[in-house]
């Protein structure tokens, strides 16, 4: 008699969708994706200039980014929030 133990369910964390993966971080001016739906928007004085900050939301994977505009900082641009 077998007895038919069942592996343990993994959860792996969900993917990111191949356009939210490709999309280059902490880089000014880096492009986003055609699914990116936009939040909201907020500006914060950074001593040398104004930064500027805009959430999405990806429609295809449900990835939480904020994509930071600032003239002054070359590796301000896309960061992951949540997802
Ligand atoms: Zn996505």
């Amino acid at each position: 008699m077998t007895t038919n133990a069942q592996a343990p369910q993994k959860t792996p964390a969900p993917a990111l969708c191949e356009p939210c993966a490709g999309i280059q971080r902490h880089w000014r001016k880096a492009p986003g994706h055609a699914e990116l739906v936009q939040g909201t928007h907020h500006r914060e004085d950074r001593g040398n200039g104004q930064a500027s900050f805009t959430r999405y939301r990806c429609d295809r994977c449900g990835a939480a980014w904020e994509y930071e505009n600032n003239k002054a900082n070359q590796h301000a641009g896309w960061a992951l929030l949540a997802h």
